[in-house]
């Protein structure tokens, strides 16, 4: 598996992600331990998976751009939306602090606290919820990933960001989105858009309501 994972790297280092802490975060984790059985055969490659409950794991690439996107130092508070399989989560808890990371779906939600209590890391909280409302008692946060797609950029999210955070969200309609990047300075807030993507519907108050 350590050969599988190496591989992995490899392909995003082909794909053109520089950033060397992110690289080292790949080469940590295992992505196999946070996919059904039925689909470990395909951890490695960089490929989305389903992971149940109609959900799926990104594409390991799409994973690195935005991780490299959030340009990490390691002293972070970071808030992720969608805690899915919780393999994302792990590599921010390699990249950054403190991790608080929220997920709705309780079946995921519980699969994924075991998931990241086996691989060993503990600068991560969890809440099972709504995350389009972010996470007040722990705000702000340096960096805030969303890993599924809303209409628009959670005003609730953009008011827990610090002064010089950087969010990172799927925007656009149920079938395909932009990634965009969200840049706080004092009250000025400035969107960049990243690359286009395909993420699962984010459900929620500031989501795609009562689907
Ligand atoms: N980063 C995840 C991707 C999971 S897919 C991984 O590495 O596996 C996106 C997840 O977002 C799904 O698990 C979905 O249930 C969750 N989600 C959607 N809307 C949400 C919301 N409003 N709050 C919290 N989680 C949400």
């Amino acid at each position: 598996m350590v050969g599988a994972r190496r591989r992995l790297v490899e392909t995003l280092r082909e794909k053109g992600i520089r950033d060397l802490a992110v690289l080292r975060a790949f080469d940590m984790t295992a992505r196999h331990a946070f996919v059904p059985t039925g689909v470990r055969h395909r951890a490695y490659d960089d490929v989305p998976l389903p992971i149940g409950n109609g959900q799926t794991i990104s594409q390991p690439s799409v994973h690195a751009k935005s991780l490299e996107a959030l340009a990490l130092k390691g002293h972070e508070r970071v808030l992720e939306i969608g805690s899915g399989s919780g393999y994302q989560t792990v590599l921010l808890a390699h990249l950054a602090a403190q991790v608080f990371t929220i997920e709705r779906i309780p079946a995921l939600f519980n699969a994924a606290r075991e998931a990241i209590k086996a691989a060993g890391v503990t600068n991560v909280s969890m809440l099972l919820g709504d995350g389009t409302v972010g996470w007040r008692e722990f705000a702000p946060y340096e960096a805030i990933l969303v890993s599924a797609g809303g209409p628009s950029v959670p005003q609730a999210l953009v008011e827990q960001l610090a002064d010089g955070g950087r969010m990172i969200v799927p925007v656009g309609t149920l079938e395909e989105q932009t990634l965009v990047l969200v840049s706080r300075k004092g009250d000025q807030v400035t969107t960049r858009e990243i690359a286009p993507v395909r993420f699962v519907p984010l459900l929620g108050t500031q989501g795609w309501e009562g689907q």
